[in-house]
């Protein structure tokens, strides 16, 4: 028979009131159970189930816990099979390489997330100065075409007064 008092230091919360987790979910009271080792609520049992339940629900636990580093027992059904121990304690490791992968994975993501930022924005920098630019020719063409107009009509000027003084040298 599983002894809860061996899973005395696994914290037992204060009884929430909720909806059965199982058929015919009726509200009944549970009771959130804390992993003293990675500080998660990771179950939360039936009032009347503790003495029966937690237990095993606290021994499913530490296999999975990544911070619980002492020695799980093995599987009741593997007990007598030491070849079943060491995959349990390769299941450890294996968890705990997982976890180290899934943090180096994490700090390359937040690396290239810094370079993309970095680039984000140069992008933008160039994107202003070409705005910028497009707006100086913008701006150069309209000061061109106006030059070109007051040309012309200074041009239009000149020709009527140069006509203007010939027809006047032409009475003289
Ligand atoms: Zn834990």
């Amino acid at each position: 028979m599983p002894c809860s008092r061996k899973y005395d230091d696994f914290k037992e919360g204060s009884v929430i009131v909720q909806k059965g987790k199982n058929p015919p979910y009726e509200v009944a009271s549970y009771i959130p159970i804390t992993c003293p080792h990675c500080n998660v609520v990771f179950t939360e049992i039936k009032e009347g189930d503790i003495k029966t339940t937690k237990a095993s629900k606290c021994l499913k636990h530490i296999r999975l816990c990544p911070e619980f580093k002492g020695e799980v027992p093995p599987k009741r059904s593997t007990v007598t099979r030491p070849s079943a121990v060491v995959s349990d304690s390769d299941l450890e490791v294996k968890v705990a390489r997982g976890w180290d992968e899934r943090e180096e994975l994490r700090s390359a993501l937040r690396k290239k997330e810094d370079e993309n930022k970095e680039l984000r924005e140069e992008i933008e920098a160039m994107d202003k100065r070409d705005a910028l630019q497009k707006e100086m020719i913008a701006e150069l063409r309209e000061t061109c075409a106006y030059w070109r107009k007051l040309y012309e009509s200074q041009k239009e000027t000149i020709e009527l007064e140069v006509k203007l003084r010939e027809l006047r040298c032409g009475l003289k």
